[in-house]
């Protein structure tokens, strides 16, 4: 009889996200890890992160480090894991070997499954063999009815055997969350290994036994599972479990609706924030790739989006991944963003652009980030802009140049060097309103042809913060020396 738990177990909801460590955290799979984070926090349940690491050739301790770091960076620790244990361990794969073992020769005994004596290179043959005459790859039976004695004697003389699933020739029903009713006709999959020949089991079985143990009620992970979906089935069904309830998360395309990849320019979580997207927009822009509130509101604090994660509200259609509007969504969260963290955040890329954030105190490190951080759609922008303020970077850009070699720009620049010397004390923006209005009578420059050779002296741009932030920001000594240097070109 196949069941359904058809609601979490002891009323508590208990998500995983199961990454295998063979990299670092891939946009794809911080996505379906966040959908689990929402839906805990949503429901006041738990969420574990399970280390999948029998593939041993690819697993390396290194990844699974990276990967623990790529999720706290998005501030999305989970509740239990390698990192914070739990009462559900062992949360890495290959600490639980024993009970992967032990239910295979249960299964073994049950007769739900058989020992397979057949060799890598053999079963190779035969899924050519098969591939050649035009049939599915399924096993072809060679082992399925080796007598139980027959096969306990060859495995006792020492032959290599993997254990294998008899996979039940009938219909199997998927009540997906997402997707609904999903029916996989009989004969979709053949007899499947559980165990391997070194006694390490296969991802079909490992992910059944642990999501048992862990008492994990909604498995919730990414469509291309689907058929995977269908041997863990057959697996639950044949050691008496019931099922969890699994919700398939739809794909994430590219701009050009293929499957997404490097090729997009979809990188991990780590050279994300290496460019300069913020881990808060970065968390938001993935919560909208497969997930839609009622309202459509795009930008909004991670709490409420806890609060509206409903799995009812998941789509099925694929999601894209479009960069543009991450870069977008990047830029509204830098502009909100509270000053004092954001300089303290943005330091390292300061830094990393040849400036020095120190060379005068916070305040006007403040004063001068938030001049130009209007103007950034990346953490990683900032040098272009923040540069204005530095006198050993200072140069006046071509299109600069052009206005103030103008009439309109030697008048201005001459009339401007004047108001500046006779400037009592620093300029404000105030000042600089006032000294405006005088410039304009003075020089009969108005409009673009009073406030471009201005903004051209100060800053050597005629793009950049408004001129009333940058001039108190530079100060007038500075400020002088560059008025100079335009009337001196
Ligand atoms: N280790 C699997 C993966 O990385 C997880 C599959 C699952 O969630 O069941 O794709």
């Amino acid at each position: 009889m196949l069941s359904f738990k058809g609601g979490p177990i002891d009323g508590k909801v208990r998500v995983r996200f199961a990454p295998s460590p063979t990299g670092s955290l891939h946009v794809g799979g911080a996505r379906t890890h966040l959908f689990n984070w929402l839906y805990a926090r949503h429901c006041n349940g738990v969420l574990i992160n399970r280390i999948e690491d029998t593939d041993q050739e690819r697993s390396k301790p290194e990844f699974e480090r990276m990967v623990m770091d790529d999720i706290k960076t998005l501030g999305l620790e989970a509740d239990e894991s390698t990192d914070k244990g739990g009462g559900y361990g062992p949360y890495r794969q290959s600490e639980r070997l024993e009970a992967y073992q032990t239910l295979a020769y249960k299964l073994l005994e049950d007769r739900k499954a058989y020992r397979c004596f057949c060799t890598q290179e053999e079963m190779d043959q035969k899924a050519q063999a098969a591939k050649a005459a035009g049939k599915p790859p399924h096993y072809d039976g060679t082992c399925t009815n080796i007598p139980k004695e027959e096969s306990q004697r060859r495995a006792d003389a020492g032959e290599e055997f993997s254990i294998r699933m008899i996979a039940p020739q009938k219909d199997y029903t998927l009540k997906d969350f997402v997707r609904g009713n999903v029916t996989f006709k009989q004969g979709m999959v053949g007899d499947f290994i559980l165990l391997r020949t070194n006694g390490i089991p296969v991802y079909n079985f490992a992910v059944v036994i642990d999501d048992y143990f862990m008492n994990v009620s909604h498995v919730i992970r990414a469509e291309e599972h689907m058929p995977n979906t269908l041997r863990q089935m057959m697996v639950f069904e044949g050691l008496g479990w019931e099922f969890p309830i699994w919700a398939h998360i739809s794909l994430v395309l590219g701009n050009d609706r293929k499957k997404l990849s490097k090729r997009h320019g979809a990188a991990s979580v780590k050279e994300y924030i290496e460019q300069g997207y913020l881990p808060e927009a970065l968390v938001n822009f993935l919560a909208l790739l497969g997930w839609s509130p009622v309202d459509n509101k795009e930008i909004r604090p991670l709490n409420e989006i806890v609060d509206l994660f409903v799995l009812e509200k998941l789509t099925k259609s694929p999601a894209i991944f479009d960069t543009d509007k991450l870069t977008w969504m990047n830029k509204e969260y830098i502009k909100a963003m509270n000053i004092k963290e954001l300089s303290t955040r943005i330091k390292p890329f300061v830094k990393r652009a040849g400036l020095d954030p120190n060379i005068k105190d916070e305040e006007w490190f403040e004063l001068a980030l938030d001049s130009v951080r209007g103007h950034i759609a990346k953490l990683s922008d900032i040098g272009d802009y923040l540069d204005i303020y530095y006198s050993d970077r200072f140069a006046f850009a071509d299109d600069a140049k052009e206005i103030i070699a103008s009439e309109d720009g030697k008048r201005v620049a001459s009339a401007f060097k004047a108001e500046l010397e006779a400037c009592d004390g620093e300029p404000t923006a105030e000042w600089l309103k006032e000294t405006q209005k005088k410039l304009k009578s003075l020089t009969g420059a108005k409009g673009k042809g009073l406030f471009f050779p201005l903004r051209a002296c100060v800053t050597g741009r005629l793009q950049g913060p408004e001129l009333t932030l940058a001039l108190p920001i530079l100060g007038k000594e500075e400020a002088l020396r560059r008025v100079d240097l335009a009337i001196r070109q």
